[in-house]
């Protein structure tokens, strides 16, 4: 057991609801301040193969479960969130440095929220029904079994509950694996589970390296349902151990995504959302990096974005007045830099920030802005999910698509124009999962979630969801009902 920002964590997995621990540990260290937090059980094949086997003989009873029944322990389940909000917002943020404030106002409602929506969803599920020459359709969502759900550091809990309240909807039972770098809050998770009533078995957490736990969990012949948030190196590594057995696999992957403001748009509204896009340290998935703003505009959008950007409070994110916190890692830390250094060396030209800030220490990365970047330079094409963004000119609309669709990726797009007509003509030219205009990170949990190309495969969010965890079944009946 660990004490974190005085809340008691469990630093075991959990099993067929039993806590396991393994006979190595790995430390958990904070980036706020370095310090080791918890010395989390290091999983591996073994531990994997119990969890698998427990979700496996938990899995008929709660596929038996009824809708109503299954909807009522996931909305007991929002509840525990909601109640212990405060302790799951200051661990999380002591484990990822993301913002407190951003925990307790967004994230952890959206936690419960996850938890709600696809309870609700689950009931209003439409079970069609059709006739073909007098033969009864009857189009039914079947559980599909043990789901492998594995998920990444930036909003762990978040991205955990997006997959885990769905597949525990459609009643599959889950083997979560969370990021080694956050994997607290999983396992806060489980206790609220517990106090919900839900059923050992039902919901397993491991804890442990990707190669070591995670590996050895997708390849599990016995693994229906894998889904996967995380970078398109470990994808690959995943769609590999998937193939054998022909796991169908949901990838939410990684972005370089545009946002392009003509010289119609409303400039202090596109200088608002630039600024935005260093939320979270520039560890957002869906982070519109690559500014793409129209020539006779550039000068003065780059002039105001240095006044706005200036205004950022960089600093311990506890402080509930600090706008950019730590980045996760060392490693990671060092990542960005090296990014940052290569696109210096490259000829580009930092207007703010190019390195770490000093004054602070630690892993705090200034917000950086660069302009004079090649379109085929590194900085342009690769994802560095930290606080660096790059800006772009260009003169037509053409060229602005053009541009925006020139990565290997397509996960968000963002556009700020006052032509209504200009939107129409240029949202339906972007390759992207999700474009906003004239807005940023607007999110409903009905809608389709996901990216095109590099940026990933299949859609989560709604229907989409009960899609991918279910094995969609159609009945057809002979014409006649039972009784002659
Ligand atoms: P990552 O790919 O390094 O790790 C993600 C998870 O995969 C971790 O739990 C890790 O332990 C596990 N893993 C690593 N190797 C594995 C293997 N061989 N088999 C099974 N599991 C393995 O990603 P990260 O650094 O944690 O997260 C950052 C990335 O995630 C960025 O690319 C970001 O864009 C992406 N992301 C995407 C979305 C989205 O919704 N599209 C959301 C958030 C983050």
């Amino acid at each position: 057991m660990a004490t974190v920002a005085d809340v008691t964590v469990h630093e075991g997995h959990w099993i067929g609801g039993e806590r396991v621990s393994s006979p190595v540990a790995f430390e958990d260290v904070s980036p706020i301040d370095g310090q080791v937090i918890a010395r989390v059980a290091r999983g591996g094949a073994e531990e994997a193969a119990a969890a698998v086997s427990a979700a496996e003989r938990a899995f008929p009873a709660w596929a038996r479960t009824t809708r109503e029944e299954r909807a009522r322990l996931l909305h007991a389940i929002a509840d525990g969130v909601e109640k212990r909000l405060e302790q799951l917002a200051i661990v999380e943020t002591t484990d990822n440095g993301a913002l407190l404030r951003s925990h307790l106002r967004g994230v952890m409602p959206r936690v419960a929220h996850n938890f709600r929506f696809f309870a609700d969803w689950l009931l209003t599920l439409g079970h069609d029904e059709f006739d073909t020459r007098g033969h009864r359709n009857h189009v039914s969502w079947d559980p599909a079994g043990v789901c492998a759900l594995i998920t990444p550091w930036n909003a762990p809990l978040m991205l955990a509950t997006w997959k885990i309240a769905p597949a525990l909807a459609a009643g599959n039972t889950v083997v979560l694996k969370p990021a080694e770098w956050t994997p607290l809050t999983a396992s806060l998770l489980a206790d609220i589970t517990v106090e919900a009533g839900l059923p050992d078995g039902v919901f397993n957490v491991v804890q442990g390296y990707g190669e070591e736990v995670g590996a050895p969990l997708v390849a599990d012949p016995r693994v229906r349902r894998i889904s996967f948030t995380g970078s398109v190196p470990t994808a690959r590594h995943i769609a590999a151990a998937a193939a054998p057995n022909l796991t169908p696999l949901s990838l939410e992957l990684g972005g370089k995504s545009p946002l392009i403001v003509f010289a119609d748009a409303d400039l202090d509204l596109a200088v608002d959302l630039a600024v935005e896009q260093y939320d979270n340290a520039g560890q957002v998935c869906l982070a519109g990096t690559r500014l793409l703003v129209q020539e006779e505009i550039a000068a003065e959008f780059t002039e105001r974005f240095v006044v706005k950007a200036a205004t950022l409070r960089q600093g311990d994110p506890r402080d509930l007045s600090t706008d950019i916190g730590p980045n996760i890692h060392r490693e990671h830390f060092a990542r960005i830099d090296g990014f940052v250094r290569r696109a210096v060396e490259a000829g580009a030209t930092p207007v703010i920030g190019g390195g770490p800030n000093t004054d602070l220490g630690g892993l705090y990365y200034r917000p950086t802005l660069f302009t004079g970047v090649a379109a085929d330079s590194e900085i342009v094409n690769e994802e560095v999910f930290g606080p660096v963004l790059t800006l772009q000119t260009f003169r037509t609309e053409e060229e602005a698509v053009e541009l925006a669709n020139s990565t290997r990726f397509g996960l968000a797009a963002t556009l700020a124009t006052g032509s209504p007509e200009r939107a129409e003509r240029v949202t339906a030219r972007l390759v992207a999962g999700t474009v906003w205009v004239n807005c940023f990170f607007v999110r409903d949990l009905q809608a389709p979630f996901g990216g095109a190309r590099q940026s990933g495969m299949g859609r989560e969010g709604g229907d989409w969801s009960f899609d991918f965890y279910c094995d969609v079944k159609n009945t057809v009946f002979a014409p006649g009902g039972w009784n002659g």
